[in-house]
């Protein structure tokens, strides 16, 4: 079932030599998607198109982020081996896997029952498991574990919820695409207790980050 041939291996190669043309730099990142079979993360109805620069269908009608929009983002957080990482909108557990497989202790949270589920049982099958996967509402963030390194969000969001900002660490990075259709990347640096350094990235296209509907 979960099948990863050099055919496989082949197009991944082709993939991660077009997200470095597009203009991905960090090599640890580009390396790093080399190793994580994107096929098995959807349905296998789409496998021939597993290794395009695009986005894809996946369960409780969602997606799985594009490849280059996944790169970009992780670039941003320049994750540390010994990174504590929060992630907001598990889905398939792409991302997830991604900072995972860079050596980051991963906490990734999801308001989609059957996609927490389903990816919960998947990563362990392919030895990528995050620290944590919780079934529940990302504009809370997850005081439990705060403080992160660094927070990610995988879903368009209507504005910069501050839960998540009073949840990183002095010198950590929470990118986070903000807006409604397209969206901004942004990225907040908090440099001191109440002093976030914002910079914007261009526009990107998310399925919505959801409020009040657990
Ligand atoms: N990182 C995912 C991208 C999934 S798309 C991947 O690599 O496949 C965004 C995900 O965010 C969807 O699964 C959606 O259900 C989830 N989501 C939307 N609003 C959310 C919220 N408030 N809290 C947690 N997850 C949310």
């Amino acid at each position: 079932m979960l099948k990863d041939t050099p055919k496989h291996q082949g197009k991944r190669n082709q993939l991660i030599d077009i997200l470095a043309q597009k203009g991905i730099t960090d090599t640890k990142v580009l390396e790093a998607m080399k190793h994580i079979p994107r096929h098995l993360f959807m349905d296998s109805t789409f496998e021939d198109h597993a290794y395009q620069d695009k986005a894809f269908p996946i369960a409780a009608g969602q997606t799985i982020s594009q490849p280059f929009t996944v790169a970009f983002q992780t670039q941003l957080l320049e994750v540390k081996p010994t990174d504590k990482i929060l992630e907001i909108g598990t889905g398939s557990g792409y991302q997830c896997a991604l900072l995972v497989a860079l050596g980051a202790k991963v906490f990734s949270i999801e308001r989609q029952l059957e996609l927490f589920k389903k990816t919960n049982l998947f990563l362990p099958k392919i030895g990528l498991k995050p620290k944590k996967l919780i079934f529940g509402d990302g504009y809370k963030g997850l005081p439990d574990e705060a403080p992160f390194d660094s927070i990610i969000v995988t879903a368009g969001a209507p504005f910069i919820p501050k839960a998540l900002l009073g949840q990183l660490k002095i010198g950590g990075r929470l990118v986070i695409p903000v807006g409604d259709d397209p969206q901004i990347m942004t990225l907040l640096v908090r440099t001191d207790t109440k002093k976030f350094e914002k910079t914007t990235f261009g526009e990107f296209r998310f399925v919505p980050m959801l409020q009040n509907k657990n």
